[in-house]
């Protein structure tokens, strides 16, 4: 039989991706801060990161942000403590690159292989295996993670040394936050205009302004079905998530010189929202936010 898979982080990602594993004939075994986190997949749950690092040749952590997983690697119950040489170390959070090349030189001293490889795609694609990988890392180890990675998701890159996976998720994730402000903005003024919203967005789809964030994922309740807009914003990706990530843009940004205008102001707006009672809604809460803004 197969070595477990050791999972750390069963949050709204994590438990989609680790039930992939599963259903691919993968044991996991599994562990988060928050016990609770773990119910919901019958897989035997540890007590530390260590604990799991001690039985696992091959582990995946999907963690909020970059304390949590230095905390996860470096920390007193870390998996560093326990590590087997050998170890397949991927973290597929979404964290600061700098971390990312911290921890493969951490596990690098303990003998253990350390790739980052952070996901594209919300919920519903981590839950129909359709995530897409980019992964950074040694290029020799990257068959082996290549060969979990594709139980978990529909698409898997290559992007070179550790912590390219990173700076690529890093600017997916600054060009959806400016579309989604655009496409909510646009979709404002036309409503104000007196453009239906659905037709609108019809046009917009047909049109040279169509992107992620108007024909998939449109802002605009009641425009799309199956989108947070339609649920009251509840669920997919939270605004406090986006704003870390415009957060790692700006500093990468600021370390590199390079301007980034349209960055820096989408991470202030999301930042103001957070403050505004929209950290836990879906960061295409930000139509509803311009709604409010425009009636003060
Ligand atoms: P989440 O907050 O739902 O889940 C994170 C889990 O990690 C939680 O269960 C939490 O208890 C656990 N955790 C935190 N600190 C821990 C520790 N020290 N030890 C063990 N467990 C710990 O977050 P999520 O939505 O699953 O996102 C995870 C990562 O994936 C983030 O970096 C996010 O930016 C990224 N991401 C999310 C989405 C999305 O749509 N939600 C999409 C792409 C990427």
């Amino acid at each position: 039989s197969k070595t477990p898979v050791g999972f750390i982080g069963l949050g709204n990602m994590g438990t989609p991706m680790a039930r992939n594993l599963l259903k691919n004939g993968y044991p996991v075994i599994a562990t988060d801060v928050f016990p609770e986190s773990c119910k919901e997949l019958s897989v035997p749950v540890m007590d530390t990161p260590a604990d799991v690092a001690e039985k696992a040749d091959r582990i995946i952590t999907m963690l909020p942000s970059s304390p949590n997983v230095l905390e996860v690697y470096t920390g007193p119950n870390g998996i560093l403590k326990k590590v087997k040489k050998g170890t397949l170390l991927i973290d597929s959070s979404t964290i600061d690159p700098a971390v990312s090349k911290e921890m493969a030189i951490a596990a690098e001293k303990m003998g253990a292989v350390f790739m980052d490889a952070p996901v594209s795609g919300g919920v519903g694609a981590a839950s129909m295996a359709k995530l897409t990988f980019m992964v950074g890392g040694v290029e020799e180890e990257y068959h082996a993670a290549q060969e979990l990675l594709t139980c978990m998701g529909a698409n898997v890159v290559y992007c070179g040394q550790v912590g390219t996976g990173q700076a690529a998720k890093i600017c997916n994730n600054m060009l959806l936050a400016i579309g989604m402000i655009g496409t909510a903005e646009t979709m404002n003024l036309g409503i104000r205009l007196g453009l239906d919203p659905k037709l609108l967005a019809k046009i917009l789809n047909m049109s040279s302004g169509r992107c992620w964030s108007s024909d998939t994922y449109n802002p605009v309740p009641g425009v799309m079905e199956g989108v947070p807009s339609g649920n009251n914003y509840q669920g997919g990706f939270g605004t406090t998530l986006m704003a870390k990530d415009l957060g790692l843009a700006q500093s990468t940004a600021t370390n590199t010189k390079t301007p980034i205008p349209l960055g820096s102001l989408a991470h202030q707006i999301f930042r103001v929202m957070c403050s505004r009672g929209y950290a836990n809604k879906d960061f295409s809460s930000v139509f509803q936010f311009l709604r409010e803004e425009e009636g003060q």
